[in-house]
């Protein structure tokens, strides 16, 4: 059975002298990976084509039999390289993507998800666009389709509603101080006003938050653990190195010992 189907490239691997196995995300089949054969052969425009985090169509040929499928041909589906003229942005998409090829089975199509990073990729391709706040909206995303909604209204002990919050690394859940004093990670009221209105936005009407720096730090610290917390492998993620950079003032060293324990 020939597959047809706009897809998100997640990673790349080579695969003898001139091959690539590409694992994707695709719209239709969810995980997929696929065999491009003798795509690295210096004029073959797959080569180019087939690397994370870009949007293509792809045709392969499916066998539910076979782990990995045979590609047979690409094409680009959205524009996305906006993304290649600054470091950080391509950087976090790496991470978005890396996350998203951690949380989610092969063969288990998911549009929604798919939507979400298809969008997030988009619009952190436009230079207008805050890259922060845009990596903010994906992860708090990603954890809600995940079936990890923060909840960030109420301390999950004592049901008082939350105006700081410490987060509680066995349950991933939130607690106000009194019923948890002690926390690794915290959110005071201005990272919790900024991540419930992430709640509350769609992507397209993301501004700029103008966030303190201590705020911009408890936000991808928390997403990040929270995620963590769900899903095995995410808190080692090498890709997350790139944070160290996102959010250089982190004085306590927390994000670091989380990312490179
Ligand atoms: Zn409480």
């Amino acid at each position: 059975m020939i597959i047809d189907t706009p897809a998100v490239v997640m990673r790349t691997i080579p695969f003898s002298d001139n091959s690539l196995i590409v694992r994707c995300f695709t719209e239709t089949q969810g995980k997929v990976t696929v065999m491009g054969k003798g795509v690295r052969r210096s004029k073959n425009p797959l080569s180019g084509m087939l690397e994370a985090p870009n949007i293509l169509r792809l045709h392969y040929h499916f066998k539910e039999s076979r782990e990995i499928q045979i590609l047979r041909d690409a094409e680009f589906h959205e524009d996305i390289m906006g993304l290649r003229r600054d470091y950080l942005r391509i950087s976090l998409s790496h991470v978005m993507v890396d996350l998203l090829d951690r949380s989610i089975h092969p063969l288990d199509p998911q549009p929604i998800l798919f939507r979400l990073i298809q969008q997030t990729l988009i619009a952190l391709s436009k230079p207008e666009k805050p890259f922060r706040e845009l990596f903010w909206f994906y992860l708090l995303h990603l954890g809600t389709q995940l079936g990890f909604k923060p909840g960030l209204d109420t301390c999950q002990r004592c049901n008082a509603i939350l105006r700081s919050a410490h987060l509680d690394l066995e349950s991933g859940t939130l607690h106000c101080p009194d019923c948890q004093p002690q926390a690794r990670f915290r959110l005071e009221d201005e990272s919790l006003r900024s991540l419930k209105e992430m709640t509350r936005i769609h992507l397209r009407d993301i501004t700029p938050l103008h966030s303190s720096v201590e705020t911009n730090r408890q936000i991808t610290e928390y997403l990040i653990q929270h995620l963590g917390v769900h899903v095995e492998g995410i808190q080692n993620a090498p890709s997350l190195r790139v944070l160290k950079q996102l959010e250089p003032s982190d004085p306590d060293g927390d994000l670091q010992k989380s990312v490179n324990p």
